[in-house]
């Protein structure tokens, strides 16, 4: 029964679909694949509108606040680069992008742009375009205060529990580099890793040490602790749409401008600074 409704949903979905299709091609364009193609720049000055991935559950960067609306360091850079692009506020509709779902979101065109703690990588790169970094985190390890014994990835042996999410890097990285029999869990999203390191069922979290330092700060004090000892470099890119080269440039300026007018500096202070993580140099972002 279900699956005879979701096969139904499906075919309206994909009816919809050409129906929008057709009705895309105005101005003698040829429809869905050339607007499909065209660059994030043009989309949004032309329609004054974007979607954009940030995280919904990771707080002084991407959260979803009981009244509906977003805040955080990524949803202020989210607002800033769409405003460049000729986007007003009202004109951003806020979608979750979980680690896992990134490159399929911007792939499929149901986000205009992430900004999600999304590090540049070789592997990312091959489906989707990034500009930026606009910020570099350092991976990390987050655990109850009352641990001793975890003291960097190096500590996490067979009998540790870790916990990351999957379709991110960090997880992986511990399990290549480090500690080849830790027992590794993967949720869907962060915050359902640390309510299994609070109730006890897995002994570390690993992900960026900016995320974790907002996990930590909003639990109540003495709960839980970051280790500190980041072991590598997470560039923070925006992604879009692979080969919109025109879009990347158009974000990496306005990267460069939320940089020099002092908005970046202001943003962290106000949404990470709180946290206690040291607010760290901007990076240096290409030019076009
Ligand atoms: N920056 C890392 C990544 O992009 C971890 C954080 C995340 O999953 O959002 O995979």
């Amino acid at each position: 029964m279900r699956f005879t409704r979701s096969l139904k949903a499906g075919a309206g979905v994909a009816v919809l679909a050409l129906a929008l299709a057709a009705c895309g091609g105005g101005g003698g364009s040829t429809g869905a694949s050339e607007t499909g193609n065209q660059s994030l720049a043009d989309k949004a000055k032309s329609t004054q509108k974007v979607v954009v991935g940030i995280k919904f559950d990771q707080p002084g960067l991407g959260l979803k606040q009981p009244d509906g609306t977003y805040a955080g360091f990524d949803v202020d850079v989210a607002k800033y680069v769409a405003k460049e692009l000729g986007v007003p506020e009202s004109g951003i509709t806020f979608k979750e992008a979980q680690s896992a779902e990134r490159e399929n979101l911007i792939q499929k065109g149901e986000v205009d742009f992430i900004v999600a703690t999304y590090s540049i990588t070789d592997a990312r790169k091959q489906k989707v375009n990034f500009g930026g970094p606009y910020f570099v985190a350092h991976q990390d390890l987050l655990v109850r205060s009352d641990n001793t014994d975890i003291t960097g990835p190096d500590s996490l042996n067979g009998n540790k529990k870790l916990c990351s999410v999957k379709g991110s890097t960090p997880a992986q990285k511990v399990k290549d580099t480090y500690a080849k029999d830790v027992q590794l869990q993967e949720y869907g999203k962060y915050s359902d890793c640390v309510t299994a390191l609070l109730n006890g069922s897995v002994d570390a979290v690993t992900t960026d040490d900016v995320i974790l330092a907002g996990y930590a700060a909003a639990q109540a004090p003495g709960k839980l602790k970051v280790v500190g000892k980041g072991f590598t470099d997470e560039n923070y890119g925006i992604g879009l749409k692979k080969d919109d080269t025109a879009g990347t440039s158009a974000v990496n300026a306005a990267i460069n401008k939320m940089i020099a007018d002092g908005s970046w500096a202001t943003s962290l202070q106000n949404n990470v600074g709180p946290s206690g993580y040291k607010i760290p140099s901007p990076p240096t972002v290409p030019s076009s």
